[in-house]
């Protein structure tokens, strides 16, 4: 970030607000002290979702991150965690040329994360994706694990 008076690029943030889909930060210059304000956008990126019915919605992180949370729940660093999955996801799919994807894939990425990082939190997940509908199915999962 440059500064707006001399043009040079140090500066330090002197704090911080979000402001919902914003972040608003004063800076500093460390070179002539001048002191300036911005505004940080998140980028969305541009994802659509198929889902299972059919229809084509845009990606939603917040909704994605809710359902990685919910296999989360009360597992040791959950935030970080739900965080890295949706980064890693958002990232495989925006290598791709096509930026269309259903709801199954990303379902099945999240499922291929989780299994790596918490079988907890994988098996939780599976359970709730896949929809068991009994416990036998849930304990075949879980001795595929060990
Ligand atoms: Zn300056």
């Amino acid at each position: 970030m440059l500064c707006p008076s001399c043009k040079k690029s140090d500066t330090k943030v002197l704090d911080s607000r979000d402001q919902g889909d914003r972040v608003r930060r004063r800076r500093c210059c460390l070179d002539c002290s001048y002191r300036f304000t911005t505004f940080e956008k998140i980028e969305v990126p541009n994802i659509k979702v198929v889902k299972r019915d059919g229809s084509c919605v845009n990606y939603d992180r917040e909704k994605l991150a809710r359902g990685i949370s919910l296999a989360f729940e009360k597992r040791p660093f959950q935030c970080e965690r739900v965080e890295s999955i949706v980064a890693l996801i958002e990232e495989s799919i925006l290598l791709r040329k096509d930026k269309t994807i259903t709801s199954k894939e990303i379902g099945e990425m999240v499922i291929a994360n989780l299994r790596k990082i918490d079988s907890v939190a994988y098996l939780r997940f599976v359970s709730i994706f896949k929809k068991f509908g009994s416990a036998k199915k849930f304990r075949q999962e879980a001795e595929k694990l060990s």
